[in-house]
């Protein structure tokens, strides 16, 4: 713990996953133990950290840092996101590296973890700014990824506009078109259905978990929180699903309609940009809370799908004793440790992150196998193994995590099942 003191973050994702394994390879696996496979999974295989200087629009030098943290190559190359936000250090960008390998092992698909970015801010910049800070990123990031090495993503900051242009800067200095970054855009190597998978398939997770409870996510009110490229997507296909979508939100507050956003409404919001307020002068019904998350509103499910740390304890109290009975997490680990005790002393069904949120890097690990074999499959097909993946995801769960009184804690599910796969794999792999 000592060594990693100073990652608050990175601690606290290793801490819900070993509290976990360490019972479970105790009593099943004593074979890991003198392997250190443990030791060896919470150490990143590669750590880069570089300068980004680049030329904002008065010709001034900015200087920002660029990371990339290659985490585990076990079952495969390194893939996850890259994230660019002002708050954006080591330890946030470990603790999701260490997530996204066990989130990839847990999609079945041959890919590694890994995940990376900068303290670059988005916000404000104009879109010759964001293309000169993506080229100078990428002058650095390219010596140090490929298709078969390490295959960056979005995630918070970085969506198909960004993803062009590091790509367009990737093949000009390599001279290579290659399937490099997935969330290309759908006429140069990208994938059906990648923009919309990780909120859909948060929703495919929240049936299954619902089937399984022998119930239907027919007139379920859903909260919401975010409304960023996973909160669109969940709420479009919630909607679509027959679900009361009552919040969405940002940084600047919430919006609340308790007469549930209709696939027109969802529109508009999407429409105004990141002023969510504008949305309450066009529809009565809602309200907008500046400055508040959406969990003081009663659900009976709900989806964080904004930040890490999002829903602290009072909230998750908050959110039990009104009734939810579903917490499916679209971002990654947007609940603190403390609210996720309360969501298993409550016994109420809890979707990890690393579960719940893999369609976004499951329908990724599809463009690259699209992009292998040079072809483009239909939005029907990918979507269809999406939905797939999913069911899978929640049935490895379902297996590690069921209780003897049947409860399934779903956590322990996945940081075992996410486990098991890529630990015989640095087995087999001999002492690396
Ligand atoms: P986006 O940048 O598209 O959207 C992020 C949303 O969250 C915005 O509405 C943003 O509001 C809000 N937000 C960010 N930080 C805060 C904060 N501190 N407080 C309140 N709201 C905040 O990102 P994504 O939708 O891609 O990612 C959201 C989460 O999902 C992240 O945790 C990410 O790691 C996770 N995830 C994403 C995947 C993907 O495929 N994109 C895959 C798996 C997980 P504002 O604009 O005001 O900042």
């Amino acid at each position: 713990e000592h060594r990693n003191a100073c990652e608050p973050e990175f601690l606290q994702a290793v801490t819900e996953v070993v509290e976990d394994l360490i019972p479970y390879i105790n009593e099943h696996r004593q074979d890991l133990i003198d392997l250190k496979i443990l030791e060896r999974m919470v150490e990143p295989e590669r750590v880069i950290s570089f300068r980004v200087a680049w030329l904002d629009d008065n010709n001034q030098i900015q200087v920002n840092r660029g990371y990339r943290v290659q985490m585990n190559s076990a079952i495969g190359p390194y893939k996850g996101g890259l994230r660019f936000a002002p708050d954006v250090n080591l330890s946030i960008l470990k603790f999701l590296a260490f997530e996204q390998v066990f989130k990839n092992s847990l999609t079945g698909l041959p890919i590694g973890g890994g995940k990376g970015g900068s303290d670059f801010d988005p916000k404000g910049k104009s879109d010759n700014e964001i293309m000169r800070f993506c080229q100078s990123f990428m002058t650095e990031l390219q010596r140090h990824i490929g298709a078969e090495t390490d295959v960056p993503a979005g995630d918070i900051g970085v969506g198909t506009r960004e993803v062009g242009y590091l790509f367009g800067q990737y093949k000009r200095l390599q001279n290579n078109f290659t399937g490099v970054l997935t969330g290309k855009g759908i006429h140069w190597g990208g994938s059906y259905i990648r923009p919309e998978a990780t909120g859909y398939g948060l929703l495919y997770f929240v049936q299954c978990v619902l089937d399984y409870n022998s119930e239907s996510i027919e007139g379920k009110t859903i909260s919401i929180s975010g409304a960023g490229n996973v909160a669109y997507y969940a709420a479009e296909k919630a909607i679509q699903l027959g679900a009361k979508v009552i919040t969405l939100s940002n940084s600047q507050g919430t919006i609340y309609d308790p007469e549930g956003f209709t696939l027109e409404r969802l529109q508009h919001l999407g429409s105004l940009g990141r002023d969510l307020k504008d949305y309450t002068s066009k529809y009565a019904s809602s309200s907008f809370h500046a400055k508040q998350n959406p969990w003081q509103f009663p659900c009976d499910i709900a989806l964080p799908c904004a930040t890490q740390n999002e829903i602290n304890a009072e909230d998750a109290k908050k959110l039990v004793e009104q009734g939810c009975k579903i917490v499916a997490e679209g971002a990654n680990m947007p609940s603190t440790a403390e609210a996720i005790k309360i969501y298993l002393q409550a016994k109420i069904n809890f979707g990890p992150g690393k579960a719940a949120n893999a369609g976004g890097v499951a329908v990724s690990g599809l463009e690259m196998s699209q992009n292998a074999i040079g072809q483009q499959w239909s939005p029907e097909k990918v979507d269809h193994r999406l939905k797939l993946i999913m069911e899978n995801i929640h049935k490895t769960c379902v297996r590690f995590g069921k209780e003897p009184n049947g409860y399934i804690n779903y956590l322990k599910g996945a940081n075992i099942g996410g486990f098991i796969k890529v630990a015989e794999a640095m087995k087999a792999q001999g002492v690396v």
